[in-house]
């Protein structure tokens, strides 16, 4: 056994044997499990890490499976964090990285904007200098759980006169500062539970909460979507759920047994392979995630969605029933029509698929690039 495989192992002895899951609380027992380096063992040790290969990390997932995740504070533990810990000083490290893995402060993402969501860095939002700080002014869109956050990352444009992928920069905005206004969405659905419009207005932030240098945005913000498109792929899929139902709908089913036999252990299949490409990724890219998140992402989103959809069919007539949408989330029931819905989401948020398979084409597989005529034009020409 190599010495930084050993590491992980004598700490997961040590964290299990000092907190049982059972007893403490979600914060407590994700506290001690950032303050023995489990968090992303990649990152520095005191900050969540023990500077040891990302593959391990797939170790630590395995063996701490049913303990309690930090998946609550997905947008912060999958992509904020990233974003702290590669660009971010010391000092930010040691303000942010804690609460945000132990739930203790939510994060949300103040990236898209009415006019800016596959072309992210065609957005308007500004920040303009002012001593010390930055005034930020725009509108944000399909922000989730920004209601809960006490911070976000926020993309911003910080120089109007250069094209527009080099004009922005990257910052985390205090969600409690004045000029933050939060209003919900309500959903088609009939509920207001997840998006939000956030109106940024007058927004004075410190310097100290710029991430990376001026103009440097771009950067920051790619590091982190690769982080948050790998965490998606690495995401359990509902195929217990599929299994579940097709199990006991056994003597029930009107279609043909070996048919369905056949399209669910296809899915099955494919939902082992996703979860081994992932650990796959992490033994190759072995200090950060790269454009390869792409793939996984397009690959499991497409997976949960033809598993709702199998389920929906097994379950015949049973899967039309679907009032009680509003109900199940606010009591976080789970069930296969509330998962059926919410699958059609996986394909947009964190760049469509339809974005995904571009960079698929152009950053892995060197295919020639998307038409983009504004690429070089100074941001402020661009007509719009
Ligand atoms: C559940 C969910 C959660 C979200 N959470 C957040 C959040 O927390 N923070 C945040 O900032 N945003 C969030 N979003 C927004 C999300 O990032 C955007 O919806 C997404 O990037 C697409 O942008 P758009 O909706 O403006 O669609 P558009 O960019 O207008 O795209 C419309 C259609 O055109 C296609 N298209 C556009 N350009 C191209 C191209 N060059 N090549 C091929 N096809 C193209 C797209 O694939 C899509 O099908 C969330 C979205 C969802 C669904």
């Amino acid at each position: 056994m190599s010495d930084d495989r050993k590491l992980v192992e004598d700490r997961l002895g040590q964290l299990l044997a000092r907190n049982d899951p059972e007893v403490c609380t979600k914060a407590e027992f994700l506290g001690a499990r950032f303050d023995l380096g489990l968090a992303w063992v990649e990152f520095e040790e005191g900050l969540g890490g023990l500077g040891v290969d990302r593959g391990l990390q797939t170790l630590v997932d395995d063996r701490l499976a049913h303990t309690p995740t930090p998946w609550t504070n997905f947008i912060g533990v999958a992509q904020g964090a990233r974003a702290i810990h590669t660009f971010g000083n010391r000092a930010q490290k040691e303000r942010w990285l804690r609460p945000c893995f132990t739930n203790e402060e939510i994060w949300c993402q103040l990236f898209s904007e009415p006019g800016a969501g596959s072309d992210l860095a065609g957005l308007s939002t500004m920040a303009l200098r002012d001593g010390d700080e930055w005034v930020v002014n725009g509108q944000k869109v399909w922000t989730s759980y920004a209601r809960h956050a006490r911070w976000a990352i926020l993309l911003a444009r910080t120089d109007p006169t250069v094209p527009k992928h080099r004009g922005l920069t990257f910052f985390v905005c205090d969600m409690h500062l004045s000029g933050v206004d939060v209003r919900p969405l309500r959903q088609a659905d009939g509920t207001d539970h997840h998006f939000n419009e956030v109106f940024l207005d007058e927004v004075r932030l410190p310097d100290a909460y710029r991430l990376g240098d001026v103009g440097q945005g771009w950067a920051v913000s790619i590091a982190g979507l690769n982080a948050e498109r790998e965490g998606q792929g690495h995401l359990e899929a509902p195929i217990d759920a599929l299994l579940d139902t097709w199990s006991r709908r056994w003597d029930h089913l009107v279609v043909d047994r070996r048919v369905t036999l056949d399209r669910v252990v296809a899915l099955y299949s494919r939902s082992c392979v996703n979860r081994w490409t992932v650990d796959r990724l992490r033994e190759t890219r072995r200090d950060q995630p790269g454009s390869e998140g792409a793939m996984t992402k397009v690959a499991h989103t497409e997976l949960v969605q033809d598993i709702a959809n199998l389920t929906l069919e097994l379950l015949g007539a049973e899967g039309q029933l679907g009032g009680e949408y509003a109900r199940m989330l606010e009591e976080h029931v789970d069930n296969p029509q509330l998962g059926a819905i919410r699958s059609r989401a996986a394909s947009i948020e964190g760049g469509t698929n339809q974005i995904l398979r571009n960079i698929i084409g152009e950053r892995i597989l060197g295919l020639p690039g998307d038409v983009r005529v504004d690429k070089s034009l100074p941001w402020n020409e661009v007509p719009r």
